[in-house]
């Protein structure tokens, strides 16, 4: 059975084809030759994750899925949150955002944030929402070379090294992403 994953980024899609039974054959954005950018105007990870679902499905009529993900600071009620990738302008500029966050949160105790990943699923007409999330806190200053993003500064619980000092496969263990993805594998599996 072919998915589209609502998404232009052939990583992501070569990781989760590599994880589902052979039955399931997803196709990513690029492969089917959809160039646009749908244009991201939800408040929250679910809207954002619907509207490109919805979109994805209107156009080819095929079940399909996209994600959406954020860091929610809980020192700053949730922010970035939606507006993660963003946050510092719309140059989405990784470095800016990371500056921004820590002086942000400069003299406050409370670090805590988790990273969040929202999955919409369309599956013969009906729609579904899985969610993977990893708990952590946002560290003093950036350490590590690895990965995307804010994981310089992002230390899962129960760790005392940053998300960029992880390789992959260390990452994708724990990961808010691998997290949702396990859940709507379970679910095309059942
Ligand atoms: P996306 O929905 O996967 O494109 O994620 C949106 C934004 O959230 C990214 O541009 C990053 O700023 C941030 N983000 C999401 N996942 C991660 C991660 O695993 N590490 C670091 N930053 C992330």
């Amino acid at each position: 059975m072919e998915l589209i994953f609502g998404t232009h980024n052939q990583n992501k899609v070569i990781e989760i084809n590599s994880l589902l039974p052979s039955k399931y054959q997803v196709k990513s954005l690029n492969e089917l030759g959809y160039d646009a950018e749908i244009d991201e105007t939800g408040t929250t990870l679910e809207e954002n994750a619907l509207i490109k679902v919805r979109t994805i499905y209107k156009t080819y009529k095929k079940n399909s899925f996209a994600d959406d993900s954020g860091l929610e600071v809980a020192a700053m009620d949730g922010a970035p949150g939606v507006y993660s990738a963003r946050y510092a302008g719309f140059e989405k500029n990784a470095q800016k955002n990371m500056d921004k966050l820590l002086g942000e949160l400069e003299g406050s105790k409370n670090r805590k944030a988790q990273f969040r990943t929202v999955i919409a699923l369309i599956f013969n007409g009906k729609e579904i929402l899985f969610e993977g999330i990893v708990k952590g806190k946002i560290a003093l200053q950036p350490a590590g070379t690895e990965g995307f993003g804010y994981d310089p500064i992002f230390v899962p619980e129960n760790n005392t090294r940053t998300f960029a000092q992880m390789n992959l496969s260390e990452k994708n263990r724990i990961s808010h992403r691998s997290r949702a993805f396990e859940k709507l594998i379970e679910f095309l599996k059942s």
